[in-house]
């Protein structure tokens, strides 16, 4: 019996209830320390695991959450678009962006999707937000994050929302949805080369794609010619990524994924509990975890 075959036959016995974290790789999450926490600080018997799946294992994952004991997932890499194909309903977000980062069932048990990606970047900008209609915006990446970053830029009202990515169909058609968004917004793609050369025109580089996740890999693009005092931020969290190292080189402001990450997750906390999410606690249990990851 393979380890998701076990997980649903003990699942089915259990008499506590679960979320799950359906990703690959998933060892690096913090999310299971930050809603354990808010679990237990509202007394909920509530367990959140993060399970390891393998492309061909998405329809066995959606199985999971059927059992009555499950209340809802996040869905992480790289599995944020396929996702959507197996479950009833998606928020018209989900839809339109083709991205899921949290399951919840309706009380008939039907399994609906829906992104909290987008709201969490947008919160975790803090007082940049306010500025954001003369923010001009390149985002490296055309996926499931990507695409809810760029969407909830443009719809936030942002000046110029620029797209790189490695697979350039992928950009051009995120600028395709992007550009039914708004008319005001000046929405284009570029390849990498052509970014690094126009790096002095952006206040904001969002780096959204998975190359960072691993600790030695590579920046996806130099920042040699990005503008001193413009705003890098990274959506990976656990560690210090060679993109955030090099904005610090060149004397870039940065800001990690983690405050995104809060955010995203206290959203789809209050989906699956219908509670207010317990910020502080969840916000101290990621610093904790982030702090043990990097230790060992
Ligand atoms: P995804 O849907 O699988 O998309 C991955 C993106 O990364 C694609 O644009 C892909 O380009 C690009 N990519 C992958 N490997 C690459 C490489 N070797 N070189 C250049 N580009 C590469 O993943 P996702 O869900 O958008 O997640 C992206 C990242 O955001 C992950 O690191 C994830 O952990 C992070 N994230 C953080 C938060 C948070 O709360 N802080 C939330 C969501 C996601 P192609 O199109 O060419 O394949």
């Amino acid at each position: 019996m393979d380890r998701i075959h076990h997980r649903l036959n003990s699942i089915s016995k259990s008499s506590q209830s679960y979320v799950f974290l359906f990703g690959n790789p998933v060892h690096h999450s913090l999310s299971p320390a930050m809603h354990n926490a808010a679990f237990k600080a509202l007394g909920l018997p509530w367990k959140y695991l993060s399970i390891l799946l393998k492309p061909e294992q998405i329809a066995l994952g959606v199985e999971l959450l059927k059992l009555p004991q499950v209340r809802g997932a996040n869905i992480t890499v790289p599995y944020k678009e396929a996702v959507g194909r197996y479950l009833n309903q998606l928020s018209p977000w989900s839809h339109r962006l083709q991205s899921v980062n949290t399951c919840f069932k309706n009380p008939r048990g039907a399994l609906y999707g829906t992104t909290t990606d987008g709201e969490g970047f947008l919160k975790s900008l803090g007082s940049y937000r306010k500025k954001i209609s003369q923010l001009q915006v390149l985002i490296l990446g055309a996926g499931g994050s990507a695409r809810a970053v760029a969407s909830a830029l443009v719809l936030e009202g942002a000046k110029r929302v620029h797209i790189t990515n490695r697979t350039t169909a992928k950009a051009v058609e995120l600028k395709r949805k992007l550009q039914t968004y708004s008319k005001t917004c000046e929405i284009a793609c570029l390849d990498i080369p052509e970014a690094e050369k126009q790096l002095h025109r952006y206040d904001m580089i969002v780096q959204a794609t998975s190359l960072g996740l691993n600790k030695n890999d590579p920046s996806p693009i130099r920042l040699t010619k990005a503008q001193p005092g413009s705003l890098a931020v990274d959506l990976i969290y656990h560690h210090r990524t060679e993109f955030l190292r090099l904005a610090q080189m060149n004397h870039l402001k940065t800001l990690d994924g983690l405050l995104m990450l809060l955010y995203q997750g206290m959203l789809s906390f209050e989906y699956w509990t219908r509670q207010k999410a317990p910020k502080p606690i969840m916000y101290q249990a990621l610093l904790k975890s982030r702090h043990r990851f990097n230790k060992v």
